[in-house]
């Protein structure tokens, strides 16, 4: 990868601010709340807690992940610590009470747990609409090893968008991550949550060396299981260990995906710029994605 000072302009990182952060701050601290946002230094942090829909991700089930993705930087062990039984409500009760119009719902992978934590994620989603009805949630999920009746268990919770991630095109899937996980694998998870009836997401990291052709096929194939939004960005290297950057795609380029995937493929809404992370402004563009 190339030194920070070599990478191209457009990836300086733009500082927090806004009133609506300040105070989307303020409550964090008092609720004792962690994102996602905060702890990963998101760039993004200005414009999704400042949005017209502020949003704001936070993560489920620990920090430690039983598989080791080469793009991740997260935490890995077979065994992590068990899942806390509390969270589902007690980060309900925390998230209703803080500012927020949209929410995401992410977690790490537990194969460990017999439903993957599908369960887990089930009962946070309800617990918080019980408690802020007008909410939006969306959940990111893992996938669950592929078990179909996890991902409707979910999917049926009462979430409004049911999101998981593609990451790359079906030739890089093996270099990039865990090999339990699958291009196919996730086409089905997503075929099966649309099938329930939520809108449905995926979102896929540019520059690992994939090409015009394979990025074609793959908004083919997740259209063709019904994804209604789609997402593209930059892979930066989280540390020197993980997989090379093989490229930086330009915005111009991913302006040019942005109305490929809208115009010709026909998602509902695409985001696509270097800094577009899946959970990027996701209040916004889902309002965008329902009303056409
Ligand atoms: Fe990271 Fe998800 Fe891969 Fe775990 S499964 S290593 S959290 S990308
Ligand atoms: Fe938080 Fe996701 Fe926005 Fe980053 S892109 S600030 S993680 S909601």
């Amino acid at each position: 990868q190339l030194p920070t000072s070599k990478k191209p302009p457009w990836l300086r990182q733009r500082a927090p601010q806004g009133q609506k952060y300040e105070e989307i701050f303020g409550q964090m601290r008092e609720l004792k709340l962690a994102t996602v946002c905060e702890e990963a230094q998101c760039p993004n942090i200005g414009e999704c807690w400042n949005g017209g829909l502020a949003t704001a991700t936070i993560m489920l089930l620990g920090d430690t992940c039983t598989r080791g993705c080469r793009f991740c930087a997260v935490n890995t062990a077979r065994t992590p610590p068990p899942a806390d039984e509390d969270e589902p409500y007690n980060t309900a009760k925390a998230v209703a009470s803080w500012n927020v119009g949209y929410v995401v719902l992410t977690s790490v992978d537990r194969d460990d747990m017999p439903d993957g934590g599908s369960d887990h994620f089930a009962r946070t989603v309800k617990n918080l609409k019980e408690l802020k009805p007008g909410i939006l949630v969306e959940c990111l999920t893992p996938d669950f090893k592929g078990d179909l009746e996890a991902v409707r268990h979910l999917a049926r919770s009462g979430l409004d968008v049911y999101a998981h991630n593609v990451e790359t095109v079906d030739r890089l899937q093996r270099r990039v991550r865990d090999p339990r996980a699958g291009y196919m694998q996730t086409l089905e998870v997503l075929k099966a949550a649309k099938e329930c009836g939520v809108y449905t997401k995926s979102s896929i990291m540019l520059g690992l060396g994939e090409t015009d052709e394979e990025i074609i096929d793959t908004m083919l194939d997740l259209k063709s299981v019904g994804v209604d939004i789609f997402t593209l960005g930059q892979y930066l290297q989280p540390t020197p260990n993980h997989l090379d950057v093989v490229e930086y795609i330009t915005p111009e380029k991913f302006e040019h995906w942005r109305k490929y995937g809208e115009e010709v493929v026909g998602f509902r809404y695409v985001a696509s710029g270097p800094m577009v992370r899946s959970s990027y402004k996701a209040g916004e563009f889902f309002i965008h994605a329902m009303i056409k």
